[in-house]
């Protein structure tokens, strides 16, 4: 069930237009990953979905409630939410009184905010700190008292912008174990916006992917980042090889495609005559010598015209009539003693290359 159901949303500020026909559904107990590049406008979608402000049109419904026939309920609906920002707002005070703060204004008795305040606490690993003073911690410690804070509340669905985007990798890790801890004893819907590509990877069951203002894509991790719909999603997701071609034939089940003078086939039925090949460079492996067995489609000799060190890969450029850019590991580069003017043999299979159709200049 769509817990969260938006479409066709805007949102202006003045003249300049920050979301345009967004149309997104988060169902009910899933983590939904939110990426884009920074001011493709992932913050204000959140605020608009977690009803800090109102979009300028568009239909919004959250836990079935059409939110836009009823603004009398907001606040309700608000206190079904909580929401984590990138920095944690914490107050001088103890992390104990930082917690119970949000259940003090919602009247609860002394009794239940102390079991509920160090039930949070142990949640996020803070319960030794608890009588201590707050602003005293560590960045990623301070994130986890604002993160207990709304924890405290039982939120139905978590908002959380860019919520490790200051922290080291270790209180990283620590944030995404709780909520993912969070999502799967509690069945809390997640809605987490984040610019790390990795992270959306790690912890998102669906990821959307936002493009100058609006959602550009939607759909399983595995299709975001192996069969992105366009060229800047593509080139958001990581992808190196982005090659323009066309189409020469379709049959059983595979298409050859024509670039730079050499053909390589794919699975994806053509979209188009003119096509671009996506290609991740992790799915193209090299070898020194011919392979003996090689289940890959495709295969055929290259050269090696440039290494450059992205520790801890390598990323190989190899020219076959057109360049591809390899992405493998030190060691593996290592093992094959590559240099620059070596021939190689490249193995790709017909499922890691997808077909997009060719967008026009501009
Ligand atoms: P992201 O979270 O993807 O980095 P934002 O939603 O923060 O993107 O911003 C999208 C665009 O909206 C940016 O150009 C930003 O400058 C603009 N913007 C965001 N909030 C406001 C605001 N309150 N007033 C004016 N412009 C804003």
């Amino acid at each position: 069930m769509a817990i969260i159901e938006a479409h066709s949303i805007k949102k202006s500020y003045g003249n300049l237009e920050v979301l345009h026909d967004v149309d997104l559904s988060v169902q009910e107990g899933e983590i939904l990953g939110l990426i884009g590049p920074s001011g493709s406008g992932k913050s204000t979608l959140l605020r608009i979905l977690d009803l800090i402000e109102p979009a300028n049109g568009g239909e919004l419904s959250v836990f079935g409630i059409d939110t836009v026939e009823e603004r009398g309920r907001w606040l309700d609906l608000r206190r079904r939410m909580g929401m984590l920002f990138q920095r944690p707002i914490v107050f001088n005070a103890s992390v104990y009184d930082n917690v119970a703060m949000g259940l003090r204004y919602r009247g609860a008795s002394s009794d239940d905010i102390d079991r509920r305040v160090k039930g949070a606490l142990e949640a996020v690993g803070l319960s030794r700190y608890m009588g201590g003073r707050a602003t005293d911690l560590s960045g990623g410690e301070q994130q986890r008292v604002a993160l207990s804070r709304v924890l405290v509340t039982g939120p139905e669905i978590l908002f959380l912008d860019e919520p490790t985007a200051n922290l080291d990798p270790g209180s990283t890790a620590t944030i995404e174990a709780i909520v993912a801890r969070l999502n799967r004893e509690e069945g809390t819907t997640v809605l987490i916006s984040t610019h790390d590509l990795s992270q959306g990877q790690r912890l998102a069951h669906r990821v959307a992917v936002m493009i100058e203002g609006t959602v550009a894509q939607a759909g399983s991790p595995r299709e975001i980042f192996h069969e992105p719909r366009d060229q800047k999603i593509a080139r958001f997701v990581g992808v190196q090889n982005i090659i323009p071609g066309r189409v020469v034939s379709r049959k059983e089940g595979l298409t050859t495609v024509e670039a730079g003078g050499r053909r390589l086939v794919s699975t994806t039925p053509p979209p188009a005559e003119e096509v671009e090949l996506i290609i991740r460079g992790e799915d193209i492996s090299l070898h020194r010598r011919k392979p003996g067995y090689e289940e890959a489609e495709n295969l055929f000799p290259a050269t090696v015209t440039a290494i450059e060190p992205m520790v801890p890969f390598v990323n190989v450029t190899v020219h076959c009539g057109c360049d591809l850019a390899a992405l493998v590991t030190t060691r593996r580069a290592e093992a094959l003693g590559l240099h620059e003017g070596i021939e190689v043999w490249v193995s790709l299979h017909a499922k890691a290359v997808h077909l997009i159709p060719r967008e026009g200049p501009g």
